[in-house]
């Protein structure tokens, strides 16, 4: 572990920018919608957990200060391949540097490992980019009082709640009356419970719509990612769970709609392309210059809408459970469901399992260590998080080897 000079300078012209997970699907095109709109941007870190090969490509492309990679085994390769005035930095640390740096931070970071980047942006009164939902989920908790540091301001790049962001612009915030979610329905929105009990891992990877990494792909095949989502937006638009609704739209051009009191819908619609959240978050208020995910109004042929089949895919309510539970019991939900979405692609228990691996888990949820009770999360710590997240997925994992042995 090196120390380094902290914070990152941010004179040198261009919003400055860290980039982590920077090699995934939300930073690769984070680094597209970059390369797009020359010096409006610059990019100060970087980082990476596995291809270690591509996070060299990137430092020698855009220069950035800081590199930061998952471990120590990978800092020789990547010290030998970025430019000799990059710093290499290591892990948890080197990542909450690079979070508190930049005038903006992306996170881009899969699963729960996103909560401290989250955490560090915030704390250091950062604006950030906010593509990793598990932190706002799990640590909703400690999360809101992190939003709460003079400077910081969340921008979500999920860009349904992208699109419901720009959708508040056009009224105040009583004159709300529902958020309407969009969802694609996943590969499976057609098929029947027989169909859905032979699943495999290709179909499930099959996205409609939306190309994306492997994790968000199967939960939106479950639409538990859409439940994630209905939490998203409580805890980002502060919105009660009975105001926000999910509709059903295969063709994934209206990424969401709020209805305002006077009955007045206001929709965003685009092609799918995740370049434009991206770029709306890194340039608001003000929007890019280059658009991405422009429709051609010549071929566009219909949008459909219908509500989802809530048998077919439990996911849905067991998050609205969770939800409207509170406390830490989104964080059981998003532990539970990356346990059982990695045991699915790992071939141990069938697609339709995964749903019931998170209801038996969410069932022995405690409300915490303390057992929860008034006042408890608004007092919650980053360690009570870490603990419910751990002990979800102990519970989970114990779920996930009773129905392999069954199998
Ligand atoms: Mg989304």
């Amino acid at each position: 572990m090196t120390t380094r000079r902290s914070p990152v300078p941010t004179d040198q012209g261009g919003r400055s920018v860290s980039v982590l997970g920077s090699t995934g699907s939300i930073g690769t095109q984070t680094l597209e919608v970059i390369r797009s709109e020359p010096g409006r941007f610059r990019v100060v870190a970087l980082s990476a957990r596995s291809s270690m090969e591509l996070l060299v490509a990137q430092a020698r492309e855009f220069r950035p200060e800081v590199v930061v990679v998952g471990h120590s085994s990978q800092v020789a390769e990547v010290r030998n391949g970025v430019p000799a005035d990059c710093e290499v930095l290591v892990g948890a640390e080197g990542l909450e540097g690079a979070a508190s740096g930049a005038d903006v931070v992306v996170n881009g970071v899969v699963g729960f490992a996103g909560l401290k980047v989250t955490l560090a942006a915030l704390g250091a009164g950062k604006r950030l980019a906010l593509a990793n939902k598990e932190s706002i989920i799990a640590g909703a908790p400690v999360v809101r009082q992190a939003r709460l540091t003079p400077g910081a301001e969340l921008v979500p790049v999920d860009s349904e709640h992208c699109a419901v962001h720009q959708c508040l612009r056009a009224g105040g915030p009583r004159e709300v009356s529902r958020l309407l979610l969009t969802a694609s329905g996943g590969p499976f929105r057609t098929w029947s419970a027989e169909q859905l009990a032979e699943v495999t891992v290709a179909d499930a990877l099959q996205h409609p719509t939306w190309s994306m990494g492997a994790k968000i792909t199967v939960d939106s095949s479950t639409l538990i990612n859409k439940g994630l989502e209905v939490i998203e937006a409580h805890e980002l638009f502060d919105v009660p769970y009975d105001a926000i609704d999910v509709v059903v739209h295969p063709q994934s051009i209206v990424h969401s709609m709020v209805e305002f009191t006077d009955g007045a819908v206001v929709a965003q619609l685009s092609e799918p392309d995740m370049r434009l959240p991206i770029g709306y978050a890194l340039s608001f208020p003000e929007r890019l210059a280059h658009p991405f995910g422009a429709i051609d109004w010549s071929g566009l042929q219909r949008l459909d809408f219908e509500p989802p089949d809530r048998s077919r895919f439990p996911g849905l309510d067991l998050a609205y459970a969770a939800g409207r539970t509170g406390d830490l019991a989104p964080a059981w939900l998003n532990a539970a469901n990356e346990v059982a979405v990695a045991a699915f692609l790992a071939g141990k228990i069938p697609w339709s399992a995964i749903a019931d691996v998170v209801k038996a888990t969410l069932d022995a949820y405690d409300g915490g260590h303390d057992g929860g009770g008034s006042g408890a999360e608004a007092g919650r710590t980053v360690d009570d998080v870490l603990e419910a997240d751990a002990s979800a997925r102990r519970v989970a994992e114990g779920h996930v080897d009773d129905r392999a042995r069954q199998s």
